[in-house]
């Protein structure tokens, strides 16, 4: 399987780091070794000393597809959950100066723990769930999916243009405004909707 990840879909987000606003969905990927097991930590890696928090709204794809028409996309999930990118953004500034691939600060182990799925069936609007993370009890980040530039519909019929969407994989949404650091002994919670679904420890 793999993490489909999208830039710059929220416009307060875009703007927290001086981003121009995409045009396009903006995608990269992170691979299986990206996520983390359900009850273990994230260890914060040697190479940065800047890890980044993003909460984001996740997809699970159920369905084998290629160049899915916008309107046929709602057929290719059927579940909902959040995860966190975490983000080295040390070295993605860094990258970013020199214009290069993001993957050292995006795609590294443990940088994609993901929560418990939920039903779509449990929700009345996909364009109308909230989603949120704490950190040690307190909320730092908040967004609500109907904020995204691109709608997740959206997001499936373009990704799928370039490449194979397959069973398992998942696409992370992209992050709201309020990113920032973390650092060793953190509690993270996220959120969705008001259902706890996912819980990381920092060492
Ligand atoms: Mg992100």
């Amino acid at each position: 399987m793999k993490i489909i990840c999208i830039g710059r879909n929220y416009i307060a987000h875009a703007n927290e780091l001086n981003n121009p606003l995409p045009t396009e969905p903006i995608f990269f990927l992170k691979p299986e070794t990206a996520l983390i097991r359900a009850g273990l930590p994230f260890f914060y890696p040697d190479f940065s000393s800047d890890i980044h928090y993003e909460v984001e709204f996740v997809v699970r794809i159920c369905k084998l597809g290629k160049h899915i028409q916008e309107k046929f996309a709602h057929k290719y999930y059927k579940e909902f959950s959040v995860g966190i990118d975490f983000t080295a953004r040390d070295l993605q500034e860094n990258c970013k100066q020199k214009g290069l691939p993001w993957e050292i600060s995006k795609a590294f182990d443990s940088s994609a723990p993901v929560g418990e799925f939920i039903n779509k069936s449990e929700f009345s609007d996909i364009n109308d769930i909230d989603f949120s993370l704490e950190i040690n009890g307190n909320t730092v980040q908040k967004g609500n999916t109907g904020m995204m530039i691109f709608s997740v519909n959206k997001i499936i019929s373009y990704v799928s243009s370039f490449l194979t969407l397959k069973i398992g994989d998942l696409i992370f949404t992209g992050t709201p405004a309020g990113v920032g650091p973390i650092k060793r002994n953190d509690n993270l919670s996220a959120y969705l909707q008001n259902r706890k679904l996912l819980e990381v420890n920092v060492r």
